[in-house]
Formats: C-alpha cells, sequence, structure tokens
C-alpha cells in the first residue's frame, strides 16, 4: 500500500480500477485482443525476460490493449511499475498487486492473483517469460481458470496460432489454439528480443491501478511458504539475458578447473554456464546448466570449453548468435553447429585468453 501512495505522489496520474462493465463487453467482441502480461521485477527494474513476454504480447497483433501484472511491496513495486507504464506503445494499463505475499514466486498465491485478475479483467491471452517464474505459475494458474496453456512459444504467426520446439529443439512444430479464452502461453525470451522503437520511452505513460485483492481466495494462503533464496553470490550478469556466456562441460575435469573459466568470464563481463555433466560431477551447481533440462539461452557470443554437444545442450544454446567451440577431438558434434571451432587442449587455451585479453573497464 505504502509503495502505491508513493506512485501517487511521484506522478499525479489517474488510477483507474477494473470496471463490472468490462467482462460482458469483452465476451460480446469476440475478437478484441487483450493481454495480461504476468512480469517479475528485481530491485525496482523489470526483468528483461518480461520485457520481451511485453514484445511477444505486441506481436499476438498491433491492436493488442496489454496489461501488465507486477506483485510485490515496498518502494521496489512503485519502481518497477513506473517503468512499465512507460514500457511499449501497446501497454494500455499496468496492475500492482501489492501486497507482501506477492514478494516471492509462490506459485499457489501467484497462480491465484492471475485467477482473480483474469476473472476481472476477461482477457483473450496471459502471457509470460518461460523462466522458472512463468513455468512455475502459468500451468497452475491454467488449471483453475480451466484451459491448457501453449508453452516455450518461439514465433507467434496470428492470435491463436503459434511456433515451438518439440524433441529437443530439432523440430518446430505449428500449433493452433483451440480452446476457451484466455489463451495461455509462456515465451522463450531469445525469440521476442526488445525492438529498439519499444525500448524508447513512451511519452504518455499507461495509467497505473491497484488489484483489488480484497476478494483473494485465503485459502491459498499458507499452503507453502517461502523459506530462503539460494543463489550464488556473484556480479556476473544473469545467465538467461547475458550477452556472452562461457560454458564448461566434463573436458574442464573438476570444480578447481572450473576457476579458471570464471576468470576468463570476468574478462569477458561473461555469464559461466555449463553442461549436465559438469553439473551432475559437481563441478557446478545445477542452476548453471544449459540445455533441454537446463536455461535456454541465445547470447550474442556463446563460448563451449569442452563440450561434446549433445543434442539435450544444444537444444538450449543453438540459437545463439556467435558460437565458438574449443574442443581437443575434431569429430565433436558441437563443431556441426559452431561458427568458429579450435581443435585444441582448453587447458592451453583458456590461460592464453585470459592473459591476452584486455582488463574489463
Ligand atoms: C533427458 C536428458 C536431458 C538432458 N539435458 C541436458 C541438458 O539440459 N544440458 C546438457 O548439457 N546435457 C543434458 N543431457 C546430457 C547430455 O546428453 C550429455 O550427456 C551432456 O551434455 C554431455 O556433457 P559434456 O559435453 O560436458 O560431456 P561429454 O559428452 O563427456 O564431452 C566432453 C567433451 O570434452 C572434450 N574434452 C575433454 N578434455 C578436453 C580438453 N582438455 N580440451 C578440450 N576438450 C576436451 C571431449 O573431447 C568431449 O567432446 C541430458 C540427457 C538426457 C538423457
Amino acid at each position: 500500500m505504502a509503495a502505491l501512495a508513493m506512485l501517487r505522489t511521484l506522478r499525479n496520474r489517474s488510477f483507474t480500477s477494473f470496471s463490472p462493465l468490462r467482462l460482458p463487453i469483452r465476451s460480446a467482441l469476440s475478437r478484441f485482443i487483450s493481454t495480461l502480461v504476468v512480469a517479475e521485477h528485481d530491485g525496482g527494474s523489470i526483468k528483461p525476460s518480461s520485457l520481451s513476454a511485453v514484445e511477444a504480447a505486441a506481436a499476438i497483433s498491433r491492436e493488442n490493449s496489454i496489461s501488465v501484472l507486477l506483485g510485490g511491496s515496498g518502494p521496489d513495486i512503485g519502481k518497477a511499475a513506473l517503468q512499465a507504464a512507460s514500457s511499449h506503445p501497446l501497454i494500455s494499463q499496468v496492475l500492482v498487486a501489492d501486497a507482501d505475499i506477492f514478494l516471492h514466486p509462490l506459485a499457489e498465491t501467484w497462480a491465484e492473483l492471475v485467477h482473480l485478475v483474469q476473472q476481472k479483467g476477461g482477457y483473450s491471452h496471459i502471457i509470460t517469460a518461460s523462466n522458472s517464474f512463468g513455468k512455475n505459475i502459468l500451468p497452475r494458474a491454467a488449471a483453475l481458470l480451466d484451459v491448457s496453456p501453449v508453452t516455450d512459444i518461439t514465433e507467434i504467426s496470428e492470435p491463436h496460432l503459434f511456433v515451438r520446439p518439440i524433441y529437443a529443439g530439432n523440430a518446430l512444430c505449428t500449433v493452433r489454439y483451440v480452446g476457451k479464452d484466455p489463451c495461455m502461453m509462456t515465451i522463450r525470451s531469445p525469440s521476442f528480443p526488445m525492438h529498439s522503437e519499444s525500448a524508447e520511452p513512451k511519452s504518455e505513460a499507461a495509467p497505473i491501478s491497484q488489484v483489488d485483492l480484497s476478494t483473494f481466495n485465503e485459502e491459498f494462503f499458507g499452503k507453502s511458504r517461502w523459506l530462503k533464496l539460494a543463489s550464488q553470490d556473484t556480479e556476473r550478469p544473469d545467465l538467461g539475458n547475458a550477452r556472452v556466456v562461457v560454458t564448461g562441460g566434463r573436458g574442464l575435469k573438476s570444480a578447481e578447473n572450473f576457476k579458471l573459466l570464471e576468470k576468463l568470464a570476468e574478462k569477458l563481463g561473461a555469464a559461466v554456464g555449463a553442461t549436465r555433466a559438469a553439473v551432475d560431477a559437481g563441478f557446478v551447481p545445477n542452476d548453471l546448466q544449459v540445455g533441454q533440462t537446463g536455461k535456454i539461452v541465445a547470447p550474442e557470443l556463446y563460448m563451449a570449453f569442452g563440450v561434446s554437444g549433445a543434442i539435450q545442450h544444444l537444444a538450449g544454446m543453438r540459437d545463439s548468435k556467435v558460437i565458438v567451440a574449443i574442443n581437443k577431438d575434431a569429430d565433436a558434434p558441437i563443431f556441426q553447429v559452431a561458427d568458429y571451432g579450435l581443435v585444441a587442449d582448453l587447458f592451453d587455451v583458456i590461460p592464453e585468453l585470459i592473459e591476452k585479453l584486455p582488463e574489463k573497464k
């Protein structure tokens, strides 16, 4: 509530509330496209993956009326709402669920929030990014709304026609959604980069409104509790959004040797990734895993050291703009997707790169 008060003071803008008339009107205009983007923020900034979800919403239709849903409390939610309000020309409103229970992405509470907002707003589409936040919340919210979600969308051809990868990214499947509204979807963020014209702040920001939580189903409180966030204490960029990723495979041979890769990452301002074999061997924690059962990345530069190039790994990185592979086996499958390949011992290459690269400013 305090954050909303801050928002009112910060900007003198209209605070709209849900109109009870909106739902029947929307039902009558069945071709009216309105999308709810379930967004994440961090320290008052909308996460890049959520901005990609807004781009995906814009790809559904240029006539789309986009609402962005944010949750949390404190000053950060106010800052994030202000950013969202002017982040894309098609955003028509920002909805703020200002309560401590939305500070953490617990599936039970967030799914009920999406359910509540959908009941009042009657959206034709609901979108979120295909990351741990979206993958956690959307299926449960879809079950509450009794629809089947379409996941991992990489292309939107028509409002209900999508492309998504199957068989670990080895085939692309075109899917037509024929269920009732809302059409709920998760999108792969690298497939919907922010357009430069969208990045320019709007001259007129969208209104920010508070979600009326008076009818929030309290049955969902206490079913799960947030205990703690265990994450790497690192200043390196987030693996999912980094411009450069350096990945190590089983060829690194030990956790100790991964420190070499971390030094290289520091020089390049890169995130560190790993194969599942490296994670399973205990060299690095599993939040660094890239691939079918790990993170999907598409950086500008992806450097793979001692990675064989199994299809499950390629599924997570093959959309990278430039792929560089260093492997001592000239027949390693990674060379089939690499733009630049070096048949060499990584224990010679990494120290040489560290020595020759300039210090990052
Ligand atoms: C259902 C399922 C899901 C999976 N999901 C994933 C996933 O999400 N991500 C993932 O990565 N894997 C995943 N896997 C595992 C995947 O099949 C491979 O086993 C794994 O990717 C191999 O990892 P790797 O390339 O590090 O190891 P390896 O295949 O053992 O390759 C090591 C490479 O290092 C090279 N090498 C060794 N020493 C050196 C050196 N000194 N210098 C240079 N090169 C060297 C070798 O030539 C070799 O090519 C999954 C598997 C299954 C069945």
